[in-house]
């Protein structure tokens, strides 16, 4: 065989990236929040590729690119991307050089926290943007309001660190109101206390769910990460947004099963009468979840949806088919995208949209179209 015969083979599965669409959700984040963006691409850009979408995030213009550790952090600045990087979480010891050493904005939680970026920065004769993180409801990180006004006093005597901005995370943006409110007002008075708005360039709290349902007046920075990818986090809000990922596999069978026959493993569906079947390539190896086994999930071929009959396995699912139908071998099937919404995945596999779009696996070309 001569190698040259196959240059690529024909993909399984594969998610299709509508890269117009992400740069619209953009501009509808950065127009509903009011605020400069700082566009969340964490686990992978939230499975769309970090690479690709922190590059075209950047040519449409935001303020930051959020991340949840320094690898992805490295793996941006390596892709040539040279926006500015902002770290979402705490840190632990060892991540922090290599973060003072590539100039990216950690977020601090802790006293001991800044002191050591602090005596890094001092050691590396530089002076290290960070923003203080306040703990507003969500129990996940930064600073708790007893005694912040002491706690803000000692970072800002470290004189090798800028506190730049100043931020919060709400915990229950989709879920409720009332107590979004209370960390909504929390932030402000905090804000207040340790010197007012003008006090700092950068403030910021609100996630995608926090820009869409929540004006905040001291914020001027906001950080969207689902509604980028075009999943509302309040339903509500879902046709102001465009969608982004599309997850295809292909029909690699047709055929008709005789009544009483089982299908997939554990036999938990068997046919009632003789039943057109397709099996489809992709599976929960590829992210596909195998929760949504018997619990309604449909897939879109050829202009119809389709039930998901038996459990879905590592690789393949089987789709029940009209007895009339003119699927055959070979048909692009959509598990979830501009006619399946992933929420509706999410919700029969009993879990939510970010699980899903993060889950799936390095098994599935990603193909960004323009
Ligand atoms: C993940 C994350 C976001 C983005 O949240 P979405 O709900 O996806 O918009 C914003 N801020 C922080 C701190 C995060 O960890």
């Amino acid at each position: 065989m001569n190698p040259t015969d196959f240059p690529i083979s024909p993909p399984r599965a594969w998610v299709e990236i509508d890269t117009a669409a992400l740069v619209e959700n953009l501009a509808f984040a950065h127009k509903a929040s009011g605020c400069g963006i700082m566009a969340v691409v964490k686990a992978g850009a939230y499975g769309h590729g970090l690479e690709m979408i922190s590059r075209m995030l950047e040519s449409a213009g935001v303020e930051f690119l959020g991340v949840a550790n320094i690898g992805e952090a490295r793996r941006i600045r390596e892709a040539g991307v040279s926006s500015r990087i902002y770290l979402l979480g705490a840190t632990w010891e060892a991540e922090r050089e290599e973060i003072v050493a590539r100039n990216v904005t950690p977020c601090v939680s802790s006293v001991e926290e800044a002191a050591e970026f602090n005596a890094i920065a001092k050691r590396r004769g530089l002076k290290l943007a960070v923003h203080i993180a306040v703990d507003t409801g969500m129990g996940r990180g930064g600073f708790v309001a007893e005694g912040i006004v002491e706690n803000f006093a000692k970072l800002a005597a470290m004189d090798s660190l800028e506190i730049e901005g100043i931020a919060s995370h709400l915990s229950s943006a989709d879920e409720d109101e009332e107590f979004t409110w209370r960390q909504i007002r929390s932030f402000e008075e905090t804000v207040e206390k340790l010197g007012g708005a003008e006090r700092f360039r950068w403030r910021h709290l609100s996630n995608s769910a926090g820009i869409l349902g929540y004006p905040v007046g001291c914020r001027n920075l906001a950080r969207p990460g689902l509604m980028l990818y075009g999943i509302s986090p309040i339903p509500a809000y879902q046709q102001a947004l465009k969608n982004v990922m599309t997850l295809k596999s292909r029909v690699t069978l047709v055929r008709t099963l005789p009544a009483g026959h089982g299908v997939s493993y554990g036999r938990s569906y068997v046919t009632t009468r003789p039943t057109r079947i397709a099996t489809v390539g992709i599976g929960y190896g590829d992210g596909y979840p195998r929760h949504v086994s018997g619990n309604g999930a449909e897939v879109f071929i050829r202009g119809a949806k389709h039930p998901v009959i038996g459990r879905v396995t590592m690789d393949q699912i089987m789709v029940e088919l009209p007895d009339d139908s003119d699927v055959r071998c070979g048909d692009e099937v959509e598990l979830f995208g501009t006619h399946i919404p992933v929420a509706n995945v999410a919700a029969q596999a009993d879990t939510i949209a970010w699980e899903i779009l993060t889950g799936i696996t390095p098994r599935v070309q990603r193909i960004h179209l323009p």
